[in-house]
């Protein structure tokens, strides 16, 4: 499973709350959030290449949800875990075992979609 801890804390320890956003042209471009601390208006984090900066702040603004989907993602594939090896070596998926009461092969389709394949 993947810790998202240290990203969950480094979204804390953000000084610059709100929403985040990408302000300027092809000569430069400047970050700004919404809300600084104590602060009623904008507040200026930094400037970066447009590209850059277009990134760090879609990365900002999604953080908290992408964070949330990693964590659920690890919560479901802790729950679809693989069996000890039967006799012939084979797996089976305890979850969907449990909930099913019939023996799906590990990775069951759960773990096969969440690994991208069908
Ligand atoms: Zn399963």
């Amino acid at each position: 499973m993947t810790d998202t801890s240290e990203g969950r804390a480094l979204l804390a320890a953000a000084t610059a709350e709100g929403e985040w956003a990408a302000v300027g042209n092809d000569i430069g471009v400047v970050i700004w959030s919404s809300d600084g601390p104590g602060l009623d208006g904008p507040v200026m984090i930094g400037n970066a290449h447009r590209d850059d900066a277009a990134h760090i702040v879609w990365l900002h603004n999604n953080a908290e949800a992408l964070l949330d989907a990693v964590d659920a993602v690890g919560r479901v594939r802790a729950l679809h875990r693989a069996s000890d090896a039967l006799n012939d070596g084979s797996r089976v998926c305890l979850s969907c075992h449990a909930y099913t009461g019939f023996a799906e092969a590990y990775p069951c389709p759960v773990i096969r979609a969440l690994d991208g394949e069908s």
